[in-house]
């Protein structure tokens, strides 16, 4: 049986662990969890896993207030909270699915704690993957990734002998603007951008996939995670989402991960450590999935993703600077406050005037987020 704490309760990926927790009651006791301000999904959650005795919501009166109704819980607030109900609530694993730089002490933290991490989160890989791989590397804790392109990756280098890895190719569905040029992208609205054609995902990474900043953060993560070296993932656009990637042999052989776009799938994958029992599934034939079609990724139409790979290749606290001046630019075009095109131009400038440093301590990359996000807003103004 694995204690599990889900960080991230009331996202997209937050409530599909759920559903895989409760899809396998007889491994998994959910007991505790966290959620930002949407703190109307607390009761349905409580009722549903009577075992969490363990909460923590974004706002010190959310807090205040779910005590008064919960006098049995224990129940935190803000970032500090998160990392206490890790430290106090009784778990083997934890789940990351909060979104954003506020994921990565969480993630830090668990790790530090020796607890298997679920991760989603995947601007903690990006921004402090080194801190990261430096704790697995010394013994704490275990990593699962939770995307569908890692998953997928992760299965198929379990069949292989690495030497005979030539490289990876990472399937990206091109977000909602695939079918436009650059021209036409002066005017699309936060509407037209959360409307992604293949995938029902939070607003950040809807938006991160328009611009493919997920993209070139996927392909980080697969240098963290694998430490193949971004230059041997190339993207591949693919438009259906249902080769969730491939590697390609020394002898030219592909091997694909093939289904329907569901992240139940992934997440099972992560939350069962690789032990997912395969049943043959009803009407699960390539016939019924086909056509697909494969494109050539073209980098001028979205340089988000030639600047997120200089931006690891230069290393240091650049991913720091990368992620959190994405954040701020992305927030803004969701408030309707800066043009879609402007994201990029956002973070090109953050990666050009913000001071960078070699191996900074998790303390630097804080600092260097802070003084990023500052530097972005001021940039944007208003
Ligand atoms: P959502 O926006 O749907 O959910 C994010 C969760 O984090 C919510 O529970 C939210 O709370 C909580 N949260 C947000 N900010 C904070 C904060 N500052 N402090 C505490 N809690 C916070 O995101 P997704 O589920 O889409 O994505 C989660 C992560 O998974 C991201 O890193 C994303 O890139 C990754 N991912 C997502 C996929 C998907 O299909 N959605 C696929 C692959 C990866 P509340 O809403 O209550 O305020
Ligand atoms: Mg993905």
């Amino acid at each position: 049986m694995r204690k599990v704490l889900l960080l991230g309760a009331s996202g997209s990926i937050g409530t599909q662990s759920l559903d895989i927790i409760e899809r396998h009651k007889d491994r998994f006791l959910l007991t505790g969890f966290s959620l930002g301000q949407r703190v109307q999904y607390v009761p349905e959650v409580l009722r549903r896993f009577p075992s969490v005795h363990y909460l923590c919501v974004s706002n010190a009166s959310d807090a205040e207030n779910l005590r008064k109704t919960y006098p049995n819980l224990e129940i935190y607030h803000g970032d500090e909270g998160l990392v206490s109900t890790i430290e106090r609530c009784p778990c083997d694993m934890v789940i990351n699915a909060l979104v954003g730089f506020a994921g990565l002490v969480p993630s830090v933290t668990s790790l530090r704690l020796n607890k298997i991490l679920c991760l989603a989160n995947k601007e903690s890989l990006v921004v402090g993957g080194s801190i990261i791989n430096g704790l697995l590397a010394s013994g704490k804790g275990k990593l699962w990734p939770i995307d569908s392109e890692h998953v997928a990756i992760a299965k198929l280098l379990s069949c292989i002998k690495r030497e005979n890895l030539s490289r990876i190719l990472i399937t990206a569905s091109g977000g909602s603007f695939r079918n436009k040029s650059r021209e036409e992208l002066s005017h699309v609205t936060r509407e037209d951008a959360l409307a992604h054609p293949t995938w029902s995902m939070g607003a950040k990474i809807t938006i991160d996939s328009a611009t493919m900043m997920n993209k070139g953060f996927e392909i980080i993560e697969a240098d963290v995670l694998f430490g193949i070296g971004v230059d041997r993932v190339t993207p591949l656009m693919h438009d259906e989402s249902y080769v969730h990637s491939l590697i390609e042999l020394k002898d030219g052989t592909l091997l694909a991960d093939v289904s329907k776009p569901d992240m139940h799938g992934p997440i099972e994958y992560a939350l069962m450590e690789g032990e997912v029992p395969f049943e043959p599934v009803k009407g699960q034939c390539l016939e019924d999935f086909a056509p697909y079609h494969f494109h050539a990724f073209n980098p001028d139409r979205y340089p988000a993703v030639p600047l997120a790979l200089s931006s690891h290749k230069k290393g240091g606290n650049s991913n720091a600077i990368l992620n959190a001046s994405n954040e701020i630019a992305v927030y803004a075009f969701l408030e309707k406050r800066l043009p879609f095109l402007q994201i990029e131009e956002e973070v090109r400038y953050a990666l050009n005037t913000l001071p960078w440093m070699e191996n900074p301590t998790l303390e630097d990359l804080i600092r260097t987020d802070a003084l990023t996000r500052d530097a972005v807003k001021r940039h944007i103004g208003g």
